[in-house]
């Protein structure tokens, strides 16, 4: 009988891990992330937060930002099959250091690799898995982790716990946490925990021959400071071009509702929202949009919200820091105009 994950041994996982994801050598802003956010959780827990930070050699090279961002420790996992991602390579490496050092918990980005790795870890260490959670906090009774997500069409919030099986797994969307930049005074290079993963052949059947960017796909929404998103009230396909036109003048990039995203009146990568992408910018512009829920879970950790509709009921209101009750035909080439005008 397989005892690795036996229910009874639960007791054994301890400290909260995260996953530096890394493309290129870049370390994604999600893992910084999650660092800040594992801080939180384990005051509850009273234990360590320590980054895995996976790649070729190269890598080490990016370490330092981890201990800088809050971590604890760092599991630094080197192998020249690491270089890029590929699922059966980073699975063995990753089941191989869970297996060896027993987290806890282990927070994984909801990126397209975060979903992928994360999904496949579960099934090999036999322990459940929450995808997409947009909350996370610690139950203070049980000590266990509460993992919050939308649930039925983003119609409820379902809180899910993991309490038989060890590491509690959850994939949390990027920019649902701030990042932190505290320097740890506990973090140190003596922290750091380096290990190198054995491969099997069975691992290595899948063989990157050349990355090509897609360049068709040129915004970011998640890194905007500013996005104008339009929404089915601004009635034309064609009246895009206005809500461009205000991004221009303010430097942000253009987002949508997924109404106008079904419509074909843009392409998928400007949708933000439960399906879409989830934001975080200093500004976010809603024209036309009416704030169902499930574009409200990926827009409401805005700094700042300004919402233009002519409903005064709509509910994008609720979660508005300024509200503009009016027609968005008129109210965003006039905002354009004046803040042309302004800029000089
Ligand atoms: C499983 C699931 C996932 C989903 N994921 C997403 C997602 O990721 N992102 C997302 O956005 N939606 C998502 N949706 C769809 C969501 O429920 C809404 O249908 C969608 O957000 C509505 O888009 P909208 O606000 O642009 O359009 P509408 O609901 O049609 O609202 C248009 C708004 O514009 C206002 N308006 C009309 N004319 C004007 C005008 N001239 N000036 C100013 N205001 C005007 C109206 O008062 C109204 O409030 C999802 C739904 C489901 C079931």
């Amino acid at each position: 009988m397989d005892l690795r994950n036996n229910p009874n041994e639960t007791a054994d996982w301890k400290g909260i891990w995260i996953f530096a994801e890394q493309h290129g050598g870049n370390i994604q802003n999600v893992g910084y992330e999650l660092i800040a956010e594992g801080k939180k959780l384990a005051e509850s827990l009273n234990c360590e937060v320590s980054a895995v930070l996976a790649g070729d050699e190269s890598i080490e090279g990016q370490l330092q930002s981890l201990f800088d961002f809050g971590a604890d420790k760092v599991y630094l996992v080197t192998h020249p099959e690491l270089k890029h991602y590929r699922t059966a390579p980073y699975t063995r490496a990753l089941t191989d250091l869970l297996n060896k050092y027993k987290p806890e918990i282990f927070l994984i980005g909801a990126t397209t690799t975060g979903r992928d790795l994360a999904a496949r870890m579960a099934v090999r260490v036999n322990c459940g898995l929450t995808a997409d959670c947009t909350g996370l906090s610690i139950d203070p009774v049980k000590k266990i982790l509460q993992q919050t997500r939308p649930a039925f069409g983003g119609n409820i919030m379902a809180t899910i716990l993991s309490p038989n099986h060890r590491p509690q797994m959850a994939t949390v969307r990027p920019k649902v946490f701030k990042k932190e930049k505290v320097r740890n005074p506990k973090s140190e290079q003596s922290n750091l925990i380096r290990f190198k993963p054995e491969m099997k052949d069975e691992d290595l059947l899948v063989k990157i021959i050349s990355i090509i960017k897609d360049e068709s796909i040129k915004v970011n929404l998640q890194e905007a400071e500013i996005i104008v998103s339009g929404g089915r009230g601004i009635q034309d396909p064609k009246n895009f071009k206005m809500i461009e036109e205000l991004a221009q003048a303010v430097g942000g990039a253009v987002g949508a509702s997924r109404a106008t995203v079904d419509a074909g009146w843009i392409s998928a990568h400007h949708q933000v929202g439960q399906t879409g992408k989830t934001v975080a910018p200093k500004l976010y512009i809603a024209c036309g949009i009416a704030g169902k829920i499930q574009h409200l879970v990926g827009m409401q950790g805005s700094d700042t919200i300004v919402a233009i509709n002519k409903d005064p009921d709509a509910p994008i209101f609720t979660v508005a820091t300024y509200g503009i009750v009016g027609d968005c035909l008129e109210v965003v080439p006039a905002l354009t105009r004046k803040i042309r005008e302004v800029r000089g």
